[in-house]
């Protein structure tokens, strides 16, 4: 039905990609509807609107819906300032610092509330810029087109009023998700060099929705990848956490790499996915972080860092032993050093440094299977994802899968029957004194 409706508005004399033809399809010419909004965006859209406003559900919720997906959220714009927003809807707050929005906030539903932004190209003391072209303010209030033309993807720019039933295509937005197609609005370098965010954007819409990224908007990302030095980290960590957890990481991270972008943000990625092990550690680790997404099951951030450096971790620590350092020293010596490797780029915020190093420091463990040891392993407060963790490891070839699946075994047989099941396997360090003979 969708591709019906979005065929037969297709059929128009085509206007170059990124550029401004606004358009409003009426109830009839597309296919969303007031029931495929979330109650949380109605009543803010209305609350708005009764209020003497203007309010659309914008952005990705539209496109998704376009796309016959269900929205991740849902996010509105408007014309009245965050004030009049904060006045009119009774559970919300102002939040953010250079560019003031509003959350409302239903039961466990939150929606974005945004105030139109002005155009770049509006003289304004509020806009600057700095040698590299980046936009470090941009807090001026606009009309709804400039609030269009500020936007980053034509399928983003599309804007649907509920209570009307009417969806407003700034830039031919309908026609690239149409084509599956992701282009820019306006020049793709100067969009790049106010927000070289956009860049991981691009990747990540691309991946996430398996559309083309249109080549004027992907020919310039080469040269222009090193502006991500320029942007807070704060920003670009957040970025790398949502194509890691976009549900398609694995597309996420080989598009980066593709589009030579990860240098600034993994510099070890390349290293780490030229080894056959290393990638099938990796892909594994981000297929089964896809597949918990899209069954709405918790990922934990810290296990995916601690998947990715893994490898790297594996050579430095193999290093040190062939040096001569005690395995256990050796292991948090590496731990360190690929940490500060990882940090001389993009920080991975400390917050996440304890879960790592503990789910790293747990698996030489997982090999000691007699005595008291398995037990106590079984009771540390992070036995479960150092098991997911080693059962990774397994799956990948870089442990024995037995080991995998006596720890599977062990951990849900009774209490009683985990004594038979212990192994006097002191196999790894005879193996290990054999080799250095
Ligand atoms: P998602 O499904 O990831 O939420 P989204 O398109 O809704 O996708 P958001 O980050 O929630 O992405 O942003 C909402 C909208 O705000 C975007 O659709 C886009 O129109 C606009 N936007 C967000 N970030 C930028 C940016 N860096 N530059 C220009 N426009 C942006
Ligand atoms: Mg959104």
């Amino acid at each position: 039905m969708i591709t019906t409706f979005l065929k037969k508005i297709l059929r128009r004399p085509k206007a170059p990609a990124g550029s401004m033809q606004m358009r409003i399809l009426q109830a009839g010419q597309h296919p969303l509807s007031p029931d495929t909004i979330s109650r949380c965006a109605l009543k803010v859209t209305q609350a708005l609107q009764a209020g003497g406003f203007k309010a659309y559900i914008v952005g990705g919720a539209v496109r998704d819906l376009l796309l016959g997906r269900s929205p991740k959220d849902f996010d509105v714009a408007t014309d009245a300032t965050p004030e009049q927003v904060r006045r009119l809807i009774r559970r919300s707050r102002v939040i953010g610092r250079r560019f003031q929005i509003v959350h409302a906030m239903c039961q466990e539903e939150i929606v974005e509330v945004t105030t139109f932004r002005g155009s770049a190209d509006r003289e304004s003391e509020s806009q600057v810029t700095d040698e590299h072209g980046r936009l470090t303010r941009d807090n001026v209030f606009g009309s709804m087109e400039e609030d269009a033309a500020r936007r980053d993807f034509t399928v983003n720019a599309l804007y649907y009023d509920p209570s009307r039933n009417e969806l407003f295509d700034y830039f031919n937005g309908v026609r690239d998700i149409q084509a599956r197609k992701l282009a820019m609005i306006g020049p793709p370098a100067v969009r790049y060099r106010e927000d070289p965010v956009r860049m991981l954007r691009a990747v990540r819409f691309a991946a996430k929705l398996g559309f083309e990224l249109d080549s004027e908007a992907r020919q310039p990302i080469q040269e222009l990848a090193d502006l991500l030095l320029n942007v807070p980290e704060s920003r670009l960590f957040d970025e790398m956490l949502k194509m890691l957890l976009s549900g398609h990481s694995v597309a996420c991270l080989q598009q980066l790499r593709a589009e030579g972008l990860h240098h600034d943000l993994l510099p070890l990625l390349d290293w780490i996915l030229d080894q056959p092990q290393g990638e099938r550690f990796v892909t594994q680790a981000l297929q089964n972080t896809d597949q918990r997404i899209m069954e709405d099951k918790s990922v934990s951030p810290g296990f995916l860092f601690a998947c990715l450096l893994w490898h790297p971790v594996l050579d430095a620590w193999k290093r040190r032993q062939d040096a001569g350092e005690k395995p256990m020293p050796a292991l948090f010596e590496a731990m360190t050093d690929v940490l500060e490797t990882q940090r001389k780029k993009l920080a991975i915020p400390r917050r996440y440094d304890a879960i790592m190093k503990e789910i790293w420091g747990l698996q030489p463990r997982f090999v000691q299977r007699s005595g008291q040891r398995p037990y106590r392993l079984l009771e540390h407060p992070r036995f479960r994802a150092a098991y997911d963790f080693m059962f990774l490891r397994a799956q990948s070839g870089e442990l024995d899968l037995a080991i995998g699946t006596w720890w599977t075994d062990f951990q849900t047989a009774a209490p009683e029957d985990r004594e038979s099941m212990l192994v006097q396997d002191e196999q790894p360090k005879r193996t290990r004194r054999r080799r250095r003979r």
